[in-house]
């Protein structure tokens, strides 16, 4: 089989599939409310998601991870999810969502095939969650939570974006929660967007809450971090445990421990486009020429050339940020 490897060696295994970019929260730092949706015409059918990721596997693609905007606004998301994981070779699929609907569709979506979720929640006091969200009921995600383990789809991880000012006095309420009840919490840099162009984001760099600066937080007060083994998953995230505790906390420093060495993935926006980098604004479109009747072998080298476009790491560094989609547009 020949596989997608980058310009620098990196094998490409994962593709992360934005499915809407509707959502039914508004996030002070990654919604663009003047932004104007996407027409329903505009983004992927089902068959049309199916038909690249069979692609997408005849080149190496092993594992999926469905996510939006919200990806559980995507009507009849059980029956994309069945589709997919009769696709010989994909041998995991997880999602990312805010949990909001998850309680009613955790269990149906496990028997669809889905393996896992992450749940993002960034903080855990009611009157926060309705600022930070601009909606939205804290326990529909406590609910969500409990369906998603009720129904196996594990390791559930929580998924926390800390802003300083904001919720950064929650770091500790956080850490007690993998070990007073085993969560799996990862705490995520925040990483800044431009706003030229897609949105009114309000944040700066300047609120990144750094992996450094919250273990510091942490072991100051709790304890020492031991590295779980081996510390890294099979995502950027590297994972330590607190005396006691079952669950584990992991780092994504995105923004100040820089992974990129270790990239293996791609993403497919709602509105058909190959994205090689997050934190990069280069696009492949795939959507226009599978409307116009490309053949497999073309959506191949259209693939290829997305591989072919990812930089060696992103350039946050130099000032060069993402500027013509957020965060909801591509999907995390
Ligand atoms: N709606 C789903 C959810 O909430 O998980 C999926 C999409 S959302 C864009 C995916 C993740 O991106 C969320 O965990 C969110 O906190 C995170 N996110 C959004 N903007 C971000 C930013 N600028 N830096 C870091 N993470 C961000």
């Amino acid at each position: 089989m020949t596989c997608l490897i980058d310009n620098f060696q990196r094998r490409i295994n994962y593709l992360r599939i934005s499915v809407t970019d509707h959502c039914n929260l508004r996030c002070i730092y990654c919604t663009a409310h003047l932004v104007p949706r996407l027409r329903h015409d505009d983004i992927l059918r089902y068959e049309e998601i199916e038909r690249i990721v069979r692609v997408a596997v005849s080149l190496g693609i092993s594992s999926l991870r469905l996510t939006g905007g919200e990806p559980l606004m995507r009507p009849h998301l059980e029956a994309l999810v069945e589709i997919l994981k009769k696709i010989d070779g994909i041998n995991d699929i997880s999602m990312t969502t805010n949990a909001i609907t998850l309680a009613r569709h955790a269990q149906s979506l496990a028997d669809a095939g889905l393996d896992r979720v992450n749940i993002s929640l960034d903080t855990l006091k009611e009157d926060k969650f309705k600022y930070m969200t601009g909606r939205g009921n804290l326990s529909d995600v406590y609910k969500g939570i409990e369906a998603a383990q009720k129904a196996g789809l594990a390791p559930v991880k929580i998924n926390t974006v800390m802003l300083a000012g904001i919720n950064d006095d929650e770091i500790l309420d956080f850490a007690a929660k993998t070990r007073d009840e085993g969560w799996n919490v990862r705490f995520i840099e925040y990483m800044p967007f431009s706003d030229e162009g897609c949105g009114n984001n309000r944040f700066s760099a300047n609120q990144t809450v750094s992996d450094a600066r919250i273990k510091e937080v942490i072991t100051a007060s709790m304890g020492e971090l031991t590295p779980v083994m081996p510390s890294k998953g099979k995502g950027p995230a590297k994972y330590y445990k607190l005396p006691g505790a079952s669950g584990s906390i992991g780092f994504i420093g995105a923004v100040t421990d820089c992974f990129c060495a270790d990239c293996n993935r791609m993403r497919l926006t709602a509105d058909g486009r190959l994205r090689p980098c997050l934190l990069d604004d280069e696009e492949v479109d795939i959507k226009t020429p599978m409307r116009e009747g490309i053949t497999d072998e073309g959506i191949k080298e259209l693939m290829n050339q997305a591989v072919n476009m990812k930089h060696e790491k992103h350039r946050l560094d130099e000032q060069i940020l993402p500027s013509s989609r957020q965060m909801w547009q591509i999907g995390g």
